[in-house]
């Protein structure tokens, strides 16, 4: 397998489109074309996980957060970031990074936060708009079938938990061949009238080329009538955050020791509250979050999870909803477990590594006496 291949994989996943503008995530450093020895899985790729990658026999590094992120102007070795992707080039080794995609996707950072924290059917805390899309196109009623099923082989019709969704409604279409064509039906400058069906599918963005592509290929005609609708719907499969209920409610004291036990947290920041109250909703969101409070707040959360809170956010939080700051990267690192597995139980020609020399960037001082 290639590397290229790989990051085909991955993107299948947790589609690049869906990073943010400002973000850098995919294939960094490397050559797509390079076969794949081995991964080795962190939140950070600097000098020490290159290192250890090589020692490891893997050529990619597969981090969360992009080590080429504002953009280099030049690698002279005067940064620690210009360090390490000379380090990676001189040593052959493939960065990679997945990001604000990472995020977004169901089944993301956020989600693997959730279950590491208990909670229970977790969905995406804050769906995206303008992800949909309603694609209309017409087929004589012979081929609706295998249009249906191309269609859905390629993720068109999936809404909730329901797929193999559309719409069909019959009429009439026309069309006069001209000189030129070569029409599956009518003939040379004759119109012709065919019964057709209009059908109509739910499409995700990131799926429009897929779909089209493969729906063609089973079409008959040799000019498709079809139109691609922007929609503004609400698409449940993409959105930063998630939030679910815990496996039965708890008061706030013994959840924080949940956070921290589990999380490996060893500084856990939360809002005023109660010790003693009860909590069965929670909000989570990897990373730094504390700009979605209000979005936790909607969601009907009694508590959220997230990172990088500031000061003003404790201060302000809405009287219901309880903020606890486990730590950036501790709110992240459930999603380098659960993604390294993955991928080990995906592929077994190459080996899959968490790093072990990965540091956390930031220490704790713990006051005595
Ligand atoms: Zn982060």
């Amino acid at each position: 397998m290639t590397i290229g291949e790989f990051a085909h994989w991955l993107e299948a996943r947790a589609p690049l489109r869906l990073q943010e503008s400002y973000d850098n995530s995919g294939l960094l450093v490397g050559r797509r074309d390079s076969p794949l020895t081995g991964v080795l899985c962190c939140l950070d790729a600097d000098e020490a996980v290159v290192q250890e990658a090589v020692s490891r026999g893997c050529n990619l590094v597969l981090s969360h957060h992009p080590v080429i992120f504002k953009g280099l102007k030049q690698i002279t070795g005067a940064t620690a970031v210009e360090r390490t992707v000379e380090l990676a080039i001189s040593s052959g080794v493939a960065l990679y990074a997945g990001h604000t995609n990472w995020d977004s996707i169901q089944g993301g950072v956020s989600f693997s936060l959730a279950k590491r924290l208990g909670i229970r059917d977790a969905k995406i805390m804050m769906p995206r708009t303008g992800e949909l899309l309603s694609w209309v196109l017409y087929v004589p009623s012979s081929h609706a079938e295998a249009v249906e099923r191309a269609a859905y082989s390629a993720g068109a019709g999936r809404s909730g938990a329901y797929d193999e969704c559309h719409f069909a409604s019959p009429g009439t279409g026309t069309f006069r061949p001209l000189q030129g064509s070569n029409p599956y039906a009518g003939q040379l400058g004759v119109q012709s009238r065919s019964a057709e069906l209009r059908l109509e599918f739910l499409v995700p963005k990131a799926a429009k080329e897929a779909v089209q592509k493969a729906v063609l290929l089973v079409h008959p005609y040799e000019v498709v009538a079809h139109s691609w609708i922007a929609l503004e719907n609400q698409w449940d499969e993409a959105g930063y955050g998630a939030v679910g209920n815990l496996q039965k409610p708890m008061e706030l004291n013994d959840f924080l020791q949940v956070c921290a036990q589990n999380l490996g947290s060893d500084c856990i920041r939360y809002s005023r509250s109660d010790s003693s109250r009860i909590l069965s909703r929670v909000a989570v969101c990897g990373g730094s979050g504390a700009e979605f409070i209000s979005a936790a707040a909607a969601s009907g959360a009694d508590a959220y999870v997230t990172g990088d809170a500031k000061y003003h956010a404790f201060q302000d939080m809405p009287k219901d909803l309880v903020l606890i700051d486990v730590g950036h990267g501790e709110s992240e690192r459930p999603f380098i477990d659960d993604w390294a597995e993955a991928i080990r139980l995906e592929f077994t020609t190459f080996a899959v590594h968490i790093s072990t020399t990965e540091n956390h960037p930031v220490s704790t001082y713990k006051r005595h006496g």
